[in-house]
């Protein structure tokens, strides 16, 4: 039997004269998401995005999987292809929801008649197949309030399909529709998250992550790898960039004092990922940061991280609680890789006590008591990229 998925669109459907755009994007992004498991043939009308796979032993669960990671869709459904003739539908129907319809205890029939000359109307439709259901699968009878099985039957302009429901699509727009964006990436819970939640707005990223062996170990960075590898499934291919930071960590506790080490720090972070965006052409910076989570997340840390950064700075994550971000990481299937106990360069130079309420005048006069600037320079020009792909998330 012919199978073909359905893949609706989102938020993007509204979006009037742009829709064509997101609309080619989305396509773009699914086919490249989709190479790695064969050839398929694709089509579109009316908001939806047939697949149909060249090969039958493709393995479509595996391409649902794929799709339920691409933003930009809504739902999908995976159904079996009909003439649009009733008898071919109640036929179809029958032997293709055949295993489902036999395990269920109730059931109802939805239909939906996008091309209104289809001869029978919906309640026609829904009662003449749910009268051969029930006759088919005696155990089984109909429950319109809260059925275990929805058979939905789709007339569309060439062709009938019919499926027993839609599954939920990752929602948002699809990835690239909104630029490109620079994360900042530590091995920690909340960044991976933040990406996530850039990229599920259109946003392409690519990220960037800081280094300081010997303090830091090779393991740190390799789960950070990790992480950025399992993000790749949301995100697209991501370009990586490891910039070694030791000199500048080393020079701020030669110089600087200690209770400014970390919003420095992160003000050091801010400029040497700045010229890699641009290098990226990325338009803005991303972090985990949320108001209050620890010493240097106050607002006026901020306001002192920011002072530096001619780009704006995003954090998805401002407003959010541990726990709304941790249910998050777990979805994304990022928390058990970002709670190994490795440590980062953050850990390594925590100072024993950080100014919680930093002024931006004495945080400027601290960072000129180093010497930062060739630093800056030589560690943008140390910085090592890799890719990670998406299909091999
Ligand atoms: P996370 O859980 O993302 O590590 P955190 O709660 O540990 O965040 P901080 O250590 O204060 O918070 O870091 C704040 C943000 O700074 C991080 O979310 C990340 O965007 C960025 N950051 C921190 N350390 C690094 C690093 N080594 N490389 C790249 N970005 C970093
Ligand atoms: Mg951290």
């Amino acid at each position: 039997m012919k199978e073909v998925i359905l893949v609706k669109y989102g938020e993007m459907a509204l979006k009037g004269q742009n829709k064509y755009s997101f609309e080619d994007i989305l396509f773009k992004n699914i086919k490249f998401r989709l190479k790695p498991l064969g050839n398929f043939k694709y089509s579109s009308a009316q908001s939806t995005i047939y697949i149909q796979a060249e090969d039958e032993t493709t393995d479509l669960d595996e391409v649902i999987e794929i799709l339920k990671k691409v933003f930009g869709i809504a739902a999908i459904c995976r159904a079996c292809v009909c003439e649009k003739d009733f008898a071919d539908i109640q036929e179809k129907t029958l032997e293709y929801l055949k295993e489902t319809l036999e395990d269920a205890k109730s059931f109802k029939v939805e239909a939906k008649r996008a091309d209104k000359k289809f001869p029978m109307k919906s309640p026609e439709i829904c009662m003449e197949l749910g009268g051969a259901v029930c006759e088919a699968f005696p155990e089984i009878s109909v429950d319109v309030h809260n059925p275990e099985v929805t058979v939905i039957v789709e007339i569309r302009d060439t062709n009938a399909y019919v499926h027993a429901g839609r599954i939920k699509g990752a929602g948002g727009l699809p990835v690239g529709s909104s630029g490109k964006a620079l994360l900042l990436l530590s091995g920690g819970i909340d960044s991976p998250v933040a990406g996530y939640m850039m990229a599920k707005r259109g946003v392409h990223i690519s990220a960037v992550h800081f280094v300081s062996p010997p303090y830091t170990s090779d393991r740190a960075l390799l789960k950070v790898e990790q992480l950025c590898q399992k993000m790749a499934a949301y995100c697209g291919d991501i370009h990586f960039y490891c910039v070694p930071f030791t000199k500048i960590q080393e020079e701020l506790r030669r110089r600087c004092p200690e209770e400014y080490f970390t919003i420095l720090m992160r003000r050091l972070m801010m400029l040497i990922a700045q010229e890699i965006a641009k290098k990226e052409e990325a338009l803005a910076l991303i972090t985990g940061e949320s108001v209050g989570q620890v010493a240097s997340q106050t607002m006026q840390a901020m306001v002192c991280t920011d002072a530096v950064c001619k780009c704006p700075v995003f954090r998805p994550l401002i407003g959010m609680d541990k726990t709304e971000i941790i249910e998050i990481s777990r979805k994304i299937d990022t928390f058990d890789i970002s709670v190994q106990p490795y440590e980062d360069c953050c850990t390594v130079f925590t100072p024993r006590h950080p100014k919680i309420r930093p002024n931006l005048e004495a945080v400027e006069q601290a960072q000129e008591k180093g010497n930062f600037d060739d630093m800056i320079a030589e560690a943008v020009d140390g910085t090592e990229l890799k890719v990670f792909k998406h299909a091999d998330a």
